[in-house]
């Protein structure tokens, strides 16, 4: 095992390689009478140029705050309390609301998991990938209706022409994804987050979908945090994974190394259930040490009270998160070492 690092700069890409750059990024939310709130604490992470990063996270994790913190939409009264997001370099903690609005769509885009919440049912879907290209670019409404058909060409919806017209009731679940998707790819945005954008579609259907938004993104050279709960979609999908747990990152490595050599007792127990392998759990793990889980705790490991690897130190020390491996960050006193 290499000696560990505090270094946060070592294993980092070049800053032009850099795209989004979150450092030390915390978003609490103030409750009457209670003390705050902390959905992210002191969240750092980078997306390179072309990578597409996974995100894995059970609900509640912080997942969907992180992009919400991206995109300049923390729900109030949330607020970002600490540390900075870069886009290309700009801080966008210093852009106002107009400038916010143009980049959301142009520069940086969305794809979220529920589509026929996010498509408007008075609107045919050519209307709507005209919006966006009208919002954005400087074009006539022919060139814009070709573009319109052309992006629903490159999602592969069926009968595009027709599909033109149709209102979003009208089409099914894994349609109205794709649709989603268009809006989502029309300004050629270098970077885009897809939150859950699969879940609640048919298993084939699903697949079909992650691989079309896979093969988008690597024609275009597009970035993507591919946000999910689900930690075997990250193997086929992902450069990079990285694992939240309760407002806070506690793994960061290549996918390789990741599956290889996961050193989080989390991110092992995430593995382990989704091979459904309890063999693998008690091996890796320890035993049968399972803990009556009562929420994270707020001192010491937020982990403490559902691992099993849980020592004295734990309770009392929070783990930094720390660089073991180039490129390969954990944060945990007691590593999980492979067997
Ligand atoms: S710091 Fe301790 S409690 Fe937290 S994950 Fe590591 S071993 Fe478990």
């Amino acid at each position: 095992m290499a000696e560990t690092m505090e270094n946060p700069k070592a294993g980092l890409p070049d800053a032009a390689d850099m795209l989004l750059e979150c450092k030390g990024v915390s978003v609490s939310f103030p409750r009457y009478g209670a003390p705050v709130s902390e959905a992210l604490r002191d969240v750092s992470l980078d997306i390179r140029r072309g990578e597409v990063l996974g995100l894995v996270g059970e609900s509640g994790s912080g997942k969907t705050m992180l992009s919400r913190a991206i995109m300049g939409l923390v729900p109030p009264p949330g607020e970002v309390t600490a540390g900075t997001i870069r886009f290309e370099g700009k801080d966008l903690g210093k852009l106002d609301e107009e400038q916010l609005r143009r980049m959301r769509g142009r520069d940086i885009a969305m794809i979220i998991s529920n589509p026929r919440g996010e498509l408007d049912p008075l609107q045919t879907v050519g209307q709507q990938i005209g919006n966006v290209l009208r919002h954005h670019l400087n074009l006539t409404r022919r060139q814009i209706r070709e573009r319109a058909l052309d992006l629903l060409k490159q999602v592969s919806i069926p009968d595009p022409q027709r599909r033109m017209d149709a209102y979003p009731h009208e089409l099914s679940g894994g349609m109205a994804q794709r649709v989603v998707i268009a809006i989502a790819l029309a300004c050629s945005p270098r970077f885009i987050i897809s939150d859950d954008a699969t879940s609640g579609l048919d298993v084939t259907v699903q697949a079909q979908v992650l691989e079309l938004i896979r093969s988008l993104v690597s024609e275009r050279g597009t970035s993507m945090m591919f946000i999910t709960r689900d930690i075997g979609i990250t193997a086929h999908y992902c450069d990079r994974i990285a694992i939240i747990y309760a407002g806070e990152i506690v793994e960061v490595a290549g996918r390789e190394v990741f599956f290889d050599d996961p050193q989080h007792p989390y991110t092992v127990l995430l593995l382990a259930a989704f091979a459904q392998n309890e063999r693998l759990r008690r091996y890796w793990l320890g035993g049968d040490k399972v803990q009556e889980y009562t929420g994270p705790s707020p001192v010491g490991c937020p982990f403490q009270n559902r691992c099993v690897r849980v020592e004295e130190r734990c309770r009392g020390e929070h783990p930094a998160l720390l660089e073991r491996q180039p490129g390969h960050f954990v944060r945990c006193h007691f590593p999980v070492e492979r067997p």
